[in-house]
């Protein structure tokens, strides 16, 4: 669902023409809800902090910022194009109808891994003997766009892990076929404000930036994304490394 402010007139786009000379920067960020009936939902521990900071981080250093949020508690960056979604599935729409406007795509919403087969129309009753919910996976947005043979974008992904962080995170790298993983210990990492972070990119390199205010990271990430995003495409925007 978009917020009123996104709304635009019927078949007019609000990317008309792509323009060379703006970076526009696209996050997710927040956690997702798949409802079981209307009053309880599954989700994730997640405060949207960390993807709220790259968006100022991005706004500050003049880029165009589109914020593809969960539910949260954070007031959204003034100039960012809010766009706010509840379900997995409200969520891979948007970043779909967005990414190919985009020159950085930033995954690093908490969207939920599972959704109930079948959402109740009416308040599910309490139950003495238990009762089960049957779950599919939702879709992988960060796959979905790592899939696409032609994107024009630097995809970059986050791995919350608890353990094994490194090669949780080379793997995610790997299957998911971005251009960089910035990984981080889901028990520092969740509803706090601060982070540490190692960042894997695709040629093997390798960074770790120490325990830090989510607010100095996303400024650090930010620096970074720009930077590889420039060495992999030319002034014309055209892909300068091997396509996958
Ligand atoms: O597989 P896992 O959820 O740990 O991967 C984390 C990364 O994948 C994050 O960048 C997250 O935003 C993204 N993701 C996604 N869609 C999903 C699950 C994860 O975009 N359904």
């Amino acid at each position: 669902m978009e917020s009123e402010r996104d709304r635009v007139p019927r078949g007019i786009s609000s990317y008309p023409a792509r323009q060379t000379d703006r970076v526009t920067f696209l996050i997710t960020a927040g956690p997702t809800r798949e409802p079981i009936d209307p009053v309880r939902y599954i989700s994730n521990r997640s405060s949207g902090k960390m993807g709220y900071a790259i968006a100022e981080a991005a706004l500050d250093a003049g880029y165009d910022v589109i914020l593809i949020s969960g539910p949260v508690n954070l007031a959204p960056p003034r100039d960012a194009k809010l766009i706010s979604v509840s379900t997995s599935d409200e969520m891979f729409e948007a970043v779909h109808r967005h990414a190919g406007a985009s020159d950085v795509c930033v995954l690093c919403a908490a969207v939920a891994d599972y959704k109930p087969v079948q959402v109740s129309p009416v308040k599910i009753k309490k139950n003495a003997d238990g009762i089960s919910i049957e779950l599919v996976p939702t879709r992988d947005i960060l796959q979905s766009l790592g899939r696409q043979r032609a994107r024009e974008f630097l995809l970059v992904g986050f791995a919350a892990e608890t353990d094994h962080l490194e090669a949780n995170a080379a793997k995610k790298l790997r299957e998911k076929n971005c251009d960089i993983i910035v990984a981080n210990d889901a028990r520092i990492a969740m509803e706090t404000d601060e982070n540490e972070l190692l960042i894997l990119f695709r040629d093997g390199e390798r960074k770790k930036i120490s325990r830090a205010p989510k607010t100095f990271l996303a400024r650090e990430l930010v620096k970074i994304f720009f930077k590889i995003r420039n060495k992999k495409f030319d002034k014309n925007n055209v892909m300068i490394t091997e396509r996958t």
